[in-house]
Formats: C-alpha cells, structure tokens, sequence
C-alpha cells in the first residue's frame, strides 16, 4: 500500500470535502463576531443559526435546545456539574456506568470529592448494562443517570430508550454521550427519551474543538463558562463560527448517508472481524450484533497491545489499543477490565474503525499484514 490506512476512526475523523467547503468563507471573508451588530456579524450570527437548526434537526430537537460547545468533554463536564446545582436540594447521588469515557468518569471522581455518591454500574461481559441493573440502583437521592449511547472502546451499543424510560419513572434526568454514536446510529433525542446528550464534531467529519450539547426544554443549562453571555447568556466565548458550520455540514451529511454506511461498513467490519478471529488467541470484544456498524474490536493472548500498534503502524496502518485518550499510555483499557477481561488480557486490545473512506482493499491488506505481526511479537514473547 502507497498510502496509509486509516482504521483509527473511533478517536478522530478526516474532515469532509464538503465540511471544509462550508467552513472557508468563515475564515476569511465572512470572519466577523456574531455578537456584532454591523453587518460582518449579523452575517456571522445568520450562519451560526443555521447551523444550530441543523444540528436540531439532524437529532430531532427544536433550535433553542442546542448548545454549542467546544467538543464531548466540555459537553459531558457542563452537563453533569448543572443538573448538581439545580438538584443541589433532592440529593447527591448520581448512577453512571464503569465504561465511561472518562470526560465523565473523571468528572464524577471530581464530584466525590465534594459529597457525591456514585454508583457506576458494571457491564456483562459483551458490555451491555441492563435496565433491571438500573432499577437496583435508583434511589430517592439520585440527580442524575449518565449513560454513553455507544462504547468508544469495544462499539457496544447500550439500550437508552429503555434505561431512560426506568430512570424517568422514578423522575431521575438521564444524559447520555452520543459521541461514538451520532451520525453513526439513527439518533433521535425525542424517541430516546433522553433530556440531555453531548455531541462531538470531529467524531463524524467535522473539525476538532467543536461539539453540542442537547438539553431539554424547559431544562436550561446553568452557565459553566462566564463571561460575555454568548449562547443565551449559558455558554460565554466567541463562538467558533467555522468550526460550528463546519461542524453541522458534516452532521448534515452523516445522517444523510446512514444507510449508505451502514450498508457498506457492516460487510466490511464483519469481514475484518471474520479474517482476525482465524488469528489463534484473538477474542472479539464487545457485543457481536449491537455494536457500531465501523468498530471491529479484539483482544490477542499473550500480546502488548501498543506493541502491535507500533508494528502496525510499521506497516503503514493507523490503529489503536483501546480509546485515544489511553493510546499514549501503557494503561489495559478500563473498559475491558469492566467487562471481566483480565489485566493481562485487556492490555492485548486492539481497535479498528472504520469509515466511509476505508475500503475493502484496504481490509485485505490489514488481513495480510496482522497475522504475521502478531505471530512475530508472540515469538519474540511481546
Ligand atoms: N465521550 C466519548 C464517548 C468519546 O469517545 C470522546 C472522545 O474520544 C469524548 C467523550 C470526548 O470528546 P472530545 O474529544 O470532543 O472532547
């Protein structure tokens, strides 16, 4: 292969042909701040609230329940700290899950510190939280459930309508993390039932540093960032204005093309899972049929995963052991070890995934490449 194959695109995507085209003139000729009131700026604010229809309609929410942020992890800090300081008197109990990206986990552990008790409800072995779990442990104190929609290491999918409806019968908010799954799944906030969800852009085409987050009217958001009172006096700071248009084109065409992508990355995710599961020692991970249509996910016996993401990387493929946010480290994804893989075993994870721009070519290649890298650092007792 020429050129590099990119199969990492759980932690970031390329921006799209047609996301960069509308994020242009945002740069240059019609730079100016929304907040001004000449015509540079009514320019600006006009495009800021086109997008902001977009992204409502992309996952079925009126324009005023759309909040632009600055990606997943502002999203998921702003949300959780609020819904805590308007529940502040119904109590300081919130339910999560182990398999959290850690933008909400390590928001949580912040909150213990101030009183909070957190319940973080462990996965089965395929990753999925069931809704009976989530009864045990509502209580009459619990402010909050915060539920990712899909897995960013193994690509489960967890069941949110109906963990939603349990947490609504007992008049507890739930939020979910739809990063890993808008634009990706069929996301819609209305049939889910959720009050709050963050997205994130660069997750499906659209640049970095720029996200949503969703909540439900008559759920105002307490302000987490102060300052010029931008976004309706809840999120100060100049809007990003191309990135936030930029942004909504991609959404725009990844809900566009779901069937497309669907339809072309399951036979290809299936194909990789098929050829890697011939490796001996190699473990699917996650759950085999509710899982994103793009993410192929393993464990190999008796292997470092970021070794092999070294070797890969060798061999001109772009991979991952686990999240982004573990690839630097030498960490065994938390997920993993959630779902009851041993140390050992999780830190021999290895993530692929997939995007409309991978091809089967591409899948044959890897399928060449990784039997023998792995026999190799197995050899060398890697
Ligand atoms: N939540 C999940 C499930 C993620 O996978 C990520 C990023 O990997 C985030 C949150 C953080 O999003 P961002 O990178 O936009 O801050």
């Amino acid at each position: 292969m020429d050129k590099l194959i990119y199969v990492d695109n759980s932690a970031t995507t390329p921006v799209s042909a047609r996301a960069l085209e509308a994020m242009l003139p945002y740069f240059t000729e019609c730079f100016g701040n929304p907040s001004s009131v000449y015509s540079y700026g009514r320019e600006a604010k006009k495009a800021l609230e086109a997008s902001r229809q977009t992204v409502a309609q992309a996952i079925g929410a009126f324009n005023n329940e759309v909040f632009f942020t600055s990606g997943g992890t502002e999203g998921d800090n702003w949300i959780i700290h609020s819904v805590c300081e308007q529940n502040i008197k119904k109590g300081k109990h919130i339910i999560s899950t182990q398999i959290e990206h850690s933008a909400v986990l390590h928001t949580l552990d912040k909150l213990k510190t101030q009183g909070y008790e957190i319940t973080l409800l462990a996965p089965d072995t395929a990753g999925l939280i069931s809704a009976e779990q989530l009864t045990a442990a509502l209580r009459e104190d619990t402010v909050l459930v915060s539920i990712m929609a899909a897995n960013n290491v193994m690509g489960t999918l967890l069941p949110i309508q109906a963990l939603c409806h349990v947490a609504h019968e007992r008049n507890v908010l739930f939020h979910t993390d739809a990063v890993q799954a808008l634009a990706h799944i069929p996301i819609n906030v209305r049939d889910l039932g959720v009050d709050f969800l963050t997205l994130s852009g660069h997750k499906f085409h659209g640049p970095k540093g720029v996200g949503a987050l969703f909540a439900r009217i008559p759920l105002v958001p307490v302000p987490f960032i102060h300052g010029g009172g931008q976004e309706k006096g809840r999120r100060s700071g100049t809007e990003n204005v191309a990135a936030i248009v930029g942004m909504a084109a991609a959404l725009e065409e990844g809900v566009r093309l779901l069937d497309e992508q669907r339809e072309r990355l399951i036979p290809l995710r299936d194909k990789l899972i098929a050829g890697v599961l011939q490796i001996p020692g190699a473990h699917l991970t996650g759950d085999p049929v509710q899982r994103l249509p793009g993410l192929a996910s393993f464990v190999f016996d008796g292997l470092e995963g970021q070794n092999l993401i070294m070797h890969l990387d060798e061999a001109g493929i772009c991979a991952s052991a686990g999240s982004a946010c573990s690839a630097g480290g030498k960490d065994a994804p938390h997920v993993l070890i959630a779902m009851g893989y041993t140390e050992k075993l999780a830190r021999g994870a290895l993530r692929l995934s997939l995007s409309l721009y991978n091809t089967e070519q591409e899948i044959d290649y890897i399928l060449d490449r990784l039997p023998g890298l792995v026999g190799s650092l197995r050899t060398k007792g890697r």
